[in-house]
C-alpha cells in the first residue's frame, strides 16, 4: 500500500481562543479524502483541549513537545499522561526550535521519541541541517546523525507510529523554501539510510514530510516529488484562507 499523504500544521507559540475558532472553523468546513490524506494540527499546549473538543474527528491533534517523565516536579513540562487524558494522539519531537533555542540534544530528542512511542503516541520526529552545515556539504552527515540517535532507541514495530519531518533550518519561517529537487534529494537519502540501517520495509513504509516555508505557491511542485509524503507547515497553517487550504491540498 502507498504511503498516505500527511499534512501537519505546527502553530508554534501562536494562538488565542479567537484564532482557534477561525482555524478550526475553516478545517471543519474543508473536505478531503481521509483515505488519501491525514491531517494533524499542533496548537500550543494550553489550547490542546479546546482544539480537540472543537475540531472534527478526521483531524488529529498533536502536542509540539513532551517530557520523558510521567509526572512530578518538572515545572512547565508536558506529560504524555496529559495528552492521553485529553485525547491527543500525536506529538512533534525534535523541532529545530527545540534543538536550537532550548538546546535539546540528539540524545534528549531520541529519549523523548522513545518515551512518546512507549506511551502510545504517534510521533513527528524532526531532522534538518542549518545553513552553514549545508554550505559545508554536511547536510546528510547532520541528518543521518540525528536519525541514528532516534533509530538507535526504536524497536522495529515502533516505526509504524513514526513520521520523519525533514526541515532544513534555513527554510523554516524564512520564506526561503528548498527547491523540489533539493528536498527530494535529502528525502531519498533519508529513505536509503533507513534501508541500510533499519530495514527495507521500514524505509518503504515510513512517511517523510518536508517542512520549511511551505505554502500555496510551492506545495504542488514539492508534493509531486517521489519521496515527499507530506508537509509540516508552520506559518501558512495559521491562515484560514482558501489559499492556505490549497497549500495543504485540502
Ligand atoms: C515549522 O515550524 O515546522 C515550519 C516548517 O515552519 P514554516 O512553515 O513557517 O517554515
Amino acid at each position: 500500500m502507498g504511503r498516505k499523504f500527511l499534512v501537519g500544521g505546527n502553530w508554534k507559540m501562536n494562538a488565542s481562543k479567537a484564532l482557534v475558532d477561525t482555524l478550526v472553523g475553516s478545517l471543519n468546513t474543508a473536505s478531503w479524502n481521509p483515505d488519501l490524506i491525514e491531517v494533524v494540527i499542533a496548537p500550543p499546549a494550553p489550547y490542546l483541549d479546546l482544539v480537540r473538543s472543537k475540531v472534527k474527528k478526521e483531524v488529529a491533534v498533536s502536542a509540539q513537545n513532551i517530557y520523558f517523565e510521567k509526572k512530578g516536579a518538572f515545572t512547565g513540562e508536558i506529560s504524555s499522561e496529559f495528552l492521553k487524558d485529553l485525547g491527543i494522539t500525536w506529538t512533534i519531537i525534535g523541532h529545530s526550535e527545540r534543538r536550537e533555542i532550548f538546546k535539546e540534544s540528539d540524545e534528549v530528542t531520541a529519549k523523548k521519541v522513545a518515551y512518546a512511542l512507549a506511551e502510545g503516541l504517534n510521533v513527528i520526529a524532526c531532522v534538518g541541517e542549518k545553513l552553514e552545515e549545508r554550505e559545508a556539504n554536511q547536510t546528510t552527515a547532520v541528518v543521518f546523525r540525528q536519525l541514528k540517535a532516534i533509530a538507535d532507541v526504536l524497536k522495529p514495530e515502533d516505526w509504524d507510529r513514526v513520521v520523519i519531518a525533514y526541515e532544513p533550518v534555513w527554510a523554516i519561517g524564512t520564506g526561503k523554501v528548498a527547491s523540489p529537487q533539493q528536498a527530494q534529494d535529502v528525502h531519498a537519502e533519508i529513505r536509503s539510510w533507513l534501508t541500510a540501517n533499519v530495514s527495507e520495509s521500514v524505509a518503504h513504509a515510513t512517511r517523510i514530510l518536508y517542512g520549511g516555508s511551505v505554502g500555496a505557491k510551492n506545495s504542488g511542485d514539492l508534493q509531486s516529488q517521489e519521496d515527499i509524503d507530506g508537509f509540516l507547515i508552520g506559518g501558512a497553517s495559521l491562515t484560514a484562507s482558501s489559499s492556505s487550504r490549497r497549500s495543504c491540498r485540502l
